[in-house]
């Protein structure tokens, strides 16, 4: 793993920024537009991000107290949350989302360096050391910031931050069955392989598309003989 603790707090507070400046004033209108994600407008999209950061909250408080306090009490909870802030008026929703993101602030501030080791529970069931929680919150915020289709491309970024993320992503493809894919982002010389079928394929182009590609974003990856990269399975 390339990424620091530090790195990762530096991208959480600068991603979060990047999304509350995304939606900043906007109109019931623009928050009704379509996100990038099939099915979801902004409003879902927003409520996802602001419902993440509650849960993350959980995660630190669990992590302050030794209370079991998990991100989501139920996946249809979850999912329930995210459909009743799609119909949720857009002034409420902006409300809710800043006040997400300073509640998970200044629980992440609180914490001291024996609570930043306590063992906390994922939504997806991993245990993993309260330190982790400045990664998740960067993964959301950065590539939601995108989703938002409203001007932010993965260029946008932190080189850094698309780095390990297509490290973290390219590890979790290894356990999905999908193409053989040899990756290179011809801007920082960095490789990353997807085990797979049939011959490896060799893929690349800027780090940013590569991170478009592994993450299932549009993208404009290509083979050598130029045509488009092949397509990979769902991977969460
Ligand atoms: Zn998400």
């Amino acid at each position: 793993m390339r990424r620091t603790f530090d790195e990762a707090l530096g991208w959480s507070e600068a991603g979060t920024a990047l999304f509350l400046r995304a939606v900043a004033g906007w109109d019931e209108e623009r928050y009704l537009a379509p996100s990038g994600l099939p099915g979801w407008s902004r409003k879902h999209l927003v409520a996802h991000v602001a419902a993440n950061a509650d849960a993350l909250s959980n995660l630190t408080h669990w992590a302050a107290t030794g209370e079991e306090t998990p991100m989501y009490s139920s996946p249809r909870q979850r999912d329930a949350d995210i459909e009743a802030g799609s119909r949720t008026p857009a002034a409420e929703l902006a409300a809710w989302l800043r006040s997400s993101a300073q509640r998970l602030a200044a629980g992440v501030a609180g914490l001291t360096d024996d609570q930043w080791n306590a063992k906390v529970v994922t939504a997806q069931g991993r245990t993993v050391p309260a330190t982790e929680i400045p990664w998740l919150r960067s993964r959301e915020v950065c590539v939601h910031a995108v989703d938002l289709a409203a001007g932010v491309s993965f260029a946008d970024l932190p080189t850094g931050f698309l780095v390990a993320l297509a490290d973290d992503v390219a590890a979790k493809r290894g356990g999905v069955a999908g193409p053989a894919v040899v990756l290179t982002a011809t801007d920082t010389g960095d490789h990353w392989t997807l085990p797979g079928e049939g011959e490896p394929v060799a893929v690349a182009g800027p780090l940013a598309d590569v991170v478009a590609y592994l993450t299932g974003r549009p993208h404009a990856l290509t083979t050598g003989d130029g045509s488009l990269a092949p397509a990979l399975p769902a991977w969460l």
